[in-house]
C-alpha cells in the first residue's frame, strides 16, 4: 500500500491527509499541538476555495456552515463609500462572487471528519529532522522517533521545519502589519446600523476593519458558533501586550471609525482576541516537490507559500494544493510514476501561487498607504478604477480543480 506522512494539521494538512486516506493511501498525521483544533476565528473561502473542497469531496456540508460573504463595497472611516457596493469590481466572464464566510472551527470538524478512521493520528510531535537522501524513502522526525513513507507532505505552517531543510533560499519575512480578529458570539453582539447588510470593510491610513455575520441572530443553523466576525490590520509589527491591552489599542485606533466599527470593537473581550504574526515567505521556493527515494516530499498550505493576508487567499491556495495533490498522486505508483507527479505538482501549483503572491503585495500596498498624500490619491484611484482591487480577487477566484 502507498504510504504518506502529513506534517501539521491546520487546513491544508487535515484536507491532504483525509483526501490522500480516502484514495487509498495509507497516511499518518502528525501535529505538533496537543490535539487537531481550528482557531476561533473565521474564514472567507472565495470561490475557488469551494471549489477545491468539492473536488476533496467536502463540499457537500459546507452550505449548513456557512454565510455568504458581504458585499464587496468599501467605505472611508466617516461612513462614505470609497468603492460603492454595486461597483463593477469584477470582469463580467469573471462569474458570481459566491464566497462564503465560515467558522474556522466548523471547517476544522468538517475537515477532521473527513480524516475518517484509517489514518494514524498522532499529536504532540513536533518535527525536528528531515531525511532527504537519494535511495532512501522520504522521512521526518522528533528527534525520538522517525517517520518514513512514499510520500511526505510538509503542511507545518510559514515556519515549515521541511521547507528550511529543503528550500533554505525561502525566508519568513515580517508583513509589516499587525492583525487580529475576533468572533462576538450572537448573545453579546451589538446591534447593527439599518443598511449593515451582512457586513463590509473600511480603508484609513494603512488601517483596514473588516466584518462578516456568521448565521443569524437567533438562529442556531447548522453551527452553534454564530455571530459577528471581524478582522483588523495596522501598520507596524506584531504587538506583545496582553490581550486587554491590545484591545485598548484597537479601540483607541479605530476611535472614530463609523458604525457598528466601535460598538463591535466595544463588545469585544480580550478572550476574543486573536492576534496573528503576519509573515510572508520571500522569495517563494524554487521548486514545491523535492524527489527522495521511490517518491519524496510535497510543501502544501503556508509551508510553501505563506503570504500577507491582504487578498485573504491563503486557505484557499492551500485547499487548492491538496485537490492539485490528490489528483496527481491519485494512480501514481511509488519508484515509478510518484517522482513524476510530484514535478508535476511544482510545473501546476509554483506558477499560479507566484500570480497570487504578486497580487497579494500589489493589493497589500493599496490597503498600506499612509499619510495625508498618499492616501489621497490612493482612494481617488479607487474611487475612478474600483476594478484595480476586482482584479486581483479575479485572478485568485478563476481557479479551476484538474480533471
Ligand atoms: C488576519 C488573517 C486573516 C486571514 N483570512 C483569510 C481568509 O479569509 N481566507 C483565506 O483563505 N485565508 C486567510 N488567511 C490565511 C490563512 O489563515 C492561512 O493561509 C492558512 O490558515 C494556512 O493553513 P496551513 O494549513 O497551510 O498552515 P497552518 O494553519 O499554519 O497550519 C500548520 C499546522 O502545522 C503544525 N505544525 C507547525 N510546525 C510543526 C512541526 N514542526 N511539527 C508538527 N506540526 C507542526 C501547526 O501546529 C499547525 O497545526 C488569513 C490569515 C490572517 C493572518
Amino acid at each position: 500500500m502507498r504510504s504518506a506522512v502529513v506534517v501539521g494539521a491546520g487546513v491544508g494538512g487535515l484536507a491532504v491527509a483525509g483526501a490522500l486516506a480516502r484514495t487509498g493511501w495509507q497516511v499518518t498525521l502528525l501535529e505538533r499541538g496537543d490535539r487537531l483544533r481550528g482557531d476561533s476565528a473565521a474564514l472567507v473561502i472565495w470561490p475557488n476555495g469551494i471549489r477545491a473542497l468539492r473536488a476533496l469531496g467536502l463540499g457537500e456540508g459546507l452550505g449548513a456552515i456557512a454565510s455568504p460573504a458581504p458585499s464587496r463595497g468599501i467605505r472611508r472611516p466617516n461612513g462614505q463609500w470609497l468603492v460603492q457596493p454595486d461597483a463593477p469590481l469584477v470582469d463580467e466572464d469573471d462569474g458570481p462572487d459566491s464566497s462564503l464566510v465560515v467558522h474556522r472551527e466548523d471547517l476544522h470538524d468538517a475537515l477532521v471528519a473527513g480524516l475518517g478512521d484509517r489514518i494514524d493520528i498522532r499529536t504532540g510531535i513536533a518535527v525536528r529532522t528531515v531525511r532527504a537522501l537519494p535511495g532512501e524513502l522520504p522521512a521526518v522526525g522528533d528527534g525520538r522517533h522517525t517517520w518514513e513513507a512514499d510520500l511526505v507532505v510538509a503542511a507545518d505552517g510559514v515556519d515549515s521545519v521541511v521547507r528550511r531543510r529543503l528550500a533554505p533560499e525561502s525566508t519568513a519575512v515580517a508583513a509589516g502589519c499587525a492583525a487580529w480578529r475576533a468572533v462576538i458570539p450572537w448573545y453579546r453582539a451589538p446591534k447593527l446600523p439599518d443598511g449593515a447588510g451582512t457586513g463590509g470593510e473600511t480603508l484609513g491610513h494603512g488601517h483596514r476593519f473588516r466584518y462578516a455575520l456568521l448565521g443569524e441572530r437567533g438562529s442556531a443553523g447548522g453551527s452553534s458558533r454564530g455571530g459577528i466576525y471581524w478582522a483588523a490590520t495596522v501598520p507596524g509589527a506584531y504587538r506583545p501586550e496582553p490581550p486587554a491591552a491590545q484591545l485598548v489599542l484597537l479601540r483607541r485606533w479605530f476611535a472614530d471609525w463609523h458604525a457598528p466599527i466601535t460598538d463591535l470593537l466595544a463588545a469585544t473581550e480580550p478572550d476574543d482576541l486573536i492576534q496573528h504574526p503576519t509573515a510572508e515567505l520571500r522569495p517563494i521556493p524554487r521548486a514545491f516537490a523535492f524527489p527522495a527515494g521511490p517518491g519524496g516530499f510535497v510543501l502544501l498550505g503556508d509551508a510553501a507559500h505563506a503570504m500577507s493576508h491582504h487578498l485573504g487567499q491563503g486557505a484557499c491556495l492551500a485547499l487548492e494544493d491538496a485537490a492539485t495533490l490528490r489528483s496527481l498522486v491519485l494512480d501514481a505508483i511509488p519508484g515509478r510514476t510518484l517522482g513524476r507527479a510530484l514535478e508535476d505538482y511544482t510545473n501546476q501549483r509554483r506558477p499560479r501561487v507566484a500570480r497570487i503572491v504578486s497580487q497579494s503585495r500589489r493589493v497589500g500596498a493599496v490597503y498600506a498607504a499612509n499619510g495625508n498624500l498618499v492616501v489621497r490619491a490612493r482612494n481617488a484611484a479607487l474611487g475612478l478604477t474600483p476594478r484595480m482591487l476586482g482584479r486581483a480577487g479575479a485572478v485568485a477566484r478563476q481557479w479551476r480543480p484538474p480533471a
